[in-house]
């Protein structure tokens, strides 16, 4: 008997606000516990929220960006529930009148449609220590989107694709931080199976805590192959909330599911409507950088990247920033991507910082290359040039005015250089005129370690040809 998966994600992703979503309590991470409240977001009675503008900015821009219909007139709704992470018992955020909806997102070779993207406000935070409860309130009101499929995802690799893809473009819009390490961009995961075949809908289980990618793949193949034991041994799925252990690479029962009943959603009185007219719309529109799908076609058709390489970069957000600006200055998009990719990247590492701390931007490596091209330095002197920019706050030409890169590339020079490493390396001169011609690479590498590489290459080994030969 051949089973199918029905996978859904209901995505929260926290948005990248100064302040909470209804009140002007800073949105901090790891600050003293309880510092960032105040009377709105810890319910005191007669506290009234207002909306952070920023919040329906962003949701907006992501709607956009998932193919969403984007509604004129949403509304506030109250999911009523009672836990200690949730002081006024209530959480603000949208029920009938989600702000985007019916949306899609296009993976290789189908559509996932997007059921809804709505705003809400997060809750605190409780941490669990001795066996007693503390409660930590610094993340109640932070601004939250819940961006929820449609059930037409079916292996754990097309949701991993998917939310590859909505994390990307969180990123790119830079309206989310997308840290899931840290909680804020967090996965549910819905999955029921049913035969191959079927049409309808088996009853569903819901898995919270998804804190990586990764952890939500291993958590999808665990559930489906849950549930199909238990099918196949003649019995029936409880519409449970399961919570992933990753540690143990398991699931376990959280509790039997609510109906969407007992949060006895209604309509926020404190709060207006969300209005987005269509100057509004125009205004956001204009205004959001370019999305990552368009930045990935630009890539392949302007700069002639292979896919892979366009992959590599994308990767980066902040290395497209630094190629893009390259390209605007001039400078040959492949070349720009190589030095990003092997001697930044690998710096970036040494230094231990972010891509984002990079100290200079394409512009300085636009200049570089340049100098590269009229011959001023040698490739190898840039990667020396490139090691002072991240130490040195300089431009690529005062850094090589300073320390001498200029290459070498008159013959009298370099062959007094050439003369010096004969004189000391008799024997390789006498391997050389025996024939091992091997000796010629080592008295080339010995004549560039003396000019510090600086030297030009085929000069230099035509003046070492001439003076073996002699
Ligand atoms: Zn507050």
């Amino acid at each position: 008997m051949e089973f199918e998966a029905i996978i859904g994600l209901e995505i929260h992703a926290e948005l990248n606000c100064e302040t909470k979503a209804f009140c002007s309590c800073p949105v901090a991470f790891a600050k003293e516990a309880n510092s960032c409240t105040c009377p709105v977001c810890m319910g005191m009675p007669g506290a009234l929220p207002t909306l952070n503008k920023k919040v329906p900015e962003y949701a907006v821009m992501l709607g956009i960006a998932l193919n969403c219909k984007i509604r004129e007139k949403s509304q506030h709704a109250r999911k009523n529930y009672f836990y200690p992470d949730l002081p006024k018992g209530y959480q603000i955020s949208q029920a009938k009148l989600p702000i985007c909806y019916d949306g899609c997102v296009e993976l290789d070779d189908k559509k996932i449609r997007i059921n809804r993207i709505h705003i809400e406000e997060d809750a605190g935070k409780l941490i669990h220590m001795d066996g007693k409860t503390l409660i930590d309130y610094n993340r109640a009101g932070v601004p939250l989107v819940e961006i929820v499929t449609e059930p037409d995802l079916r292996s754990a690799k097309e949701a991993k694709l998917l939310l590859e893809k909505i994390k990307e473009n969180l990123l790119y819009l830079g309206i989310s931080e997308c840290k899931m390490q840290q909680g804020n961009l967090r996965c549910d995961v819905n999955v029921s199976v049913r035969r191959k075949g079927d049409t309808v809908y088996n009853q569903r289980c819901e898995m919270k805590n998804v804190n990586s990618i990764s952890a939500m793949e291993r958590c999808i193949n665990y559930e489906i192959n849950r549930q199909i034991e238990i099918y196949k041994q003649g019995g029936s799925i409880q519409r449970q909330t399961r919570r992933w252990i990753d540690e143990k690479n398991e699931s376990v029962v959280l509790r039997e599911k609510e109906s969407i009943g007992e949060y006895r959603y209604f309509p926020d009185p404190d709060l207006p409507c969300i209005e987005v007219t269509e100057a509004v719309l125009l205004k956001i529109k204009s205004a959001m950088p370019e999305l990552p799908e368009i930045k990935r076609s630009r890539y392949l058709d302007n700069y002639a990247l292979t896919k892979y390489e366009c992959e590599e970069i994308m990767r980066v957000k902040a290395f497209t920033k630094i190629l893009d600006e390259a390209v605007e200055h001039k400078a040959p998009a492949k070349k720009a991507y190589n030095y990003l990719v092997s001697d930044i990247a690998r710096l970036i590492n040494e230094k231990n910082i972010t891509p984002d701390e990079i100290p200079f931007g394409g512009k300085q490596i636009a200049e570089l290359i340049a100098m590269i091209e009229e011959g001023k330095i040698t490739s190898t002197t840039a990667k020396d040039v490139i090691g002072c920019m991240f130490s040195e706050n300089k431009s690529p030409s005062e850094i090589v005015k300073e320390n001498n890169f200029t290459q070498l590339e008159d013959p009298k020079l370099l062959k007094a250089v050439v003369l010096d490493v004969l004189a000391e390396n008799q024997k390789s001169v006498d391997d050389y005129k025996k024939g091992k011609k091997k000796a010629m690479g080592f008295i080339m590498g010995e004549c560039m370690r003396k000019t510090h590489n600086r030297a030009n290459a085929s000069i230099l080994s035509l003046v070492i040809r001439e003076e073996l030969e002699k």
